[in-house]
């Protein structure tokens, strides 16, 4: 990497940030496609008065390329953005930032990524399946509204708070015609559940860093049915080693990272994503 005067810099705000793979994701593909850019960490701190403010202006002043937004910047930075796509308005959240010639404009690549590597690693399309999404916090929040556009036959939300559920089936049925039932996480409940399940997606943080189990009991799927698991270390969870075992389809979290992360990249950039080189480099930065 050579940095000189036409460097342009991408970048992320969030708070932690140390954990982060995307760096080692987007200036390796950087390299790769020969653009003269660097992505750098930014820790916005969320208890520091105005930082988000002045980091997003930062974004226009500096005419940077864009960037990302992670926790807990992902709410709160809208109100800050010229522009914000209507997909991250009905989610409520935005994670990449695009500097287009001075007007910044807001979108969420998180439940985009998650559907295209769920697609591209499992060859699971969701119209007509029945999907059982676990969890309704904020990544739920753009799966869930992705999956609604794309007409599955049925939604069902389970959640260890089911009040926190019912609100968010109740806010998206407003704009969808698919039916989003919410279930509690309860081994009784969730046998029901998944019998007549054809996807079950774990978008809890259950599992991170090898910590907690969800206890689902997966032997009730039917036998295609495909488990998937948004939390990427590790990268294989408890549940994905387990759904492994049974001998059923699996799809781990780093695909979600990596196409959300590559849609970024291209709307940045205007060139395609070198999604194996992101991947090889996440995998790298997984491993250290
Ligand atoms: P969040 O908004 O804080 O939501 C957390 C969810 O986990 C809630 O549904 C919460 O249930 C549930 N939960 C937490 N601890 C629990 C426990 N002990 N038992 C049962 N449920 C529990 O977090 P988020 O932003 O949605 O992120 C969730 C996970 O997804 C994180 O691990 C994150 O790293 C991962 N993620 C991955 C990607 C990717 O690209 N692969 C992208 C985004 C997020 P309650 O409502 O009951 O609290």
């Amino acid at each position: 990497m050579k940095i000189n005067g036409h460097t342009r810099v991408a970048g992320i705000f969030g708070d932690p940030i140390s954990h982060t793979l995307s760096p080692a994701m987007h200036n390796a593909a950087f390299m790769a496609i020969g653009l003269n850019a660097v992505y750098v960490p930014f820790h916005v701190k969320a208890d520091s008065k105005g930082a988000l403010k002045a980091a997003v202006e930062s974004v226009r002043a500096m005419n940077m390329l864009g960037v990302n937004v992670t926790i807990p910047h992902k709410e709160a930075v809208i109100r800050f953005l010229d522009d914000v796509d209507a997909h991250a308005l009905d989610i409520g959240a935005v994670n990449t930032i695009v500097n287009r010639d001075g007007r910044l404009f807001g979108c969420n690549t998180d439940g985009p990524g998650y559907l295209l590597s769920l697609r591209k690693e499992s060859g699971f399309k969701p119209a007509g399946k029945r999907v059982v999404i676990i969890g309704a916090g904020g990544a739920a929040r753009g799966i869930l509204y992705s999956f609604l556009g794309l007409n599955p036959a049925s939604v069902v939300l389970a959640n260890r708070t089911i009040k926190r559920a019912d609100l968010l089936a109740n806010e998206f049925a407003r704009k969808f015609s698919v039916p989003v039932e919410t279930a509690e996480l309860d081994r009784a409940v969730m046998e029901k559940v998944l019998n007549s399940a054809d996807l079950v997606v774990n978008t809890t943080s259950i599992g991170m860093m090898g910590k907690g189990e969800l206890g689902l009991p997966l032997k009730a799927l039917p036998s295609k049915a495909v488990v998937s698991d948004i939390v990427y270390r590790p990268r294989k969870t408890g549940l994905i080693k387990a759904a492994e075992k049974m001998g059923l389809k699996t799809h781990t979290g780093l695909g979600m990272l990596i196409r959300q992360g590559a849609i970024g990249f291209e709307l940045w950039t205007g060139k395609k994503a070198p999604v194996s080189v992101m991947e090889k480099a996440a995998v790298k930065a997984l491993r250290q």
